[in-house]
């Protein structure tokens, strides 16, 4: 962890990925946009997308929480993500510029959209299955949002989204960080059941692994899952 914060470099790395992700989102988004699939068509694959993105999200935290790989290049980038369970504390900041930002600790979202891309450009793929493909890419990013929402602020409009079942809701990750190994999703929870499944069966949790490993860690907390 103070690896992460004396090298100036990962705090670079962690810029340039947020401003790669939000450049292909838009540049999906672009492609995606005059594709006609029909308003019931859309509705459909945004739900799916939804699903999809609060499972796929789910699943790279559930891998991020227990990986103790600090020695690799990666290693103060995955320290780092599990400072949110020492101090789940976030600056309060304009919320364009927490999907810019949070959008930095995504590596693996960069390689999906890229993916996405030459998917859409060189192959005849249904055009449904284009917009689920972006629209997760997106909601991928907007989970980062629901999850600063979640811990930070409670506005009349994140409190209606958040009754409609759109946003995270605050009783439902409170589980992930009071108990272990449980309620990864961090979208709006959904698929918390199914992640929970898997925690349980291949996940050895956070409490008595990583959770620890910050013991000795005396800088300050920061924003993660
Ligand atoms: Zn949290
Ligand atoms: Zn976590």
């Amino acid at each position: 962890m103070e690896r992460y914060e004396k090298i100036g470099i990962y705090k670079i790395i962690g810029k340039t990925v947020s401003a790669v992700n939000v450049s292909l989102q838009c540049y999906l988004l672009y492609l995606v946009l005059p594709i006609s699939i029909g308003l019931p068509l859309q509705i459909l694959s945004f739900l799916a997308a939804y699903l999809a993105a609060d499972l796929i999200n789910g699943l790279v935290h559930m891998i991020m929480d227990s990986n103790d790989d600090y020695d690799s290049w990666a290693g103060p980038l995955i320290a780092v993500f599990h400072l949110h369970h020492k101090t789940p504390l976030y600056k309060k900041n304009n919320l364009l510029l927490v999907y810019f930002n949070e959008s930095g600790s995504k590596i693996w979202l960069a390689g999906y959209l890229l993916i996405a891309a030459i998917l859409i450009r060189a192959t005849p793929i249904h055009p449904v299955l284009a917009c689920i493909i972006v629209y997760i890419g997106i909601l991928s990013s907007v989970a980062e949002v629901s999850h600063y929402c979640c811990h930070v602020s409670d506005s009349k409009t994140e409190q209606y989204l958040r009754y409609l079942g759109l946003l995270l809701s605050k009783k439902h990750h409170g589980l992930h960080h009071i108990a272990d190994n449980v309620n990864y999703a961090f979208l709006n929870g959904f698929t918390d059941p199914l992640l929970n499944v898997v925690a349980r069966k291949y996940s050895p949790g956070y409490k008595n692994t990583t959770d620890k490993h910050y013991a000795l860690y005396i800088g300050s907390g920061t924003a993660n899952r």
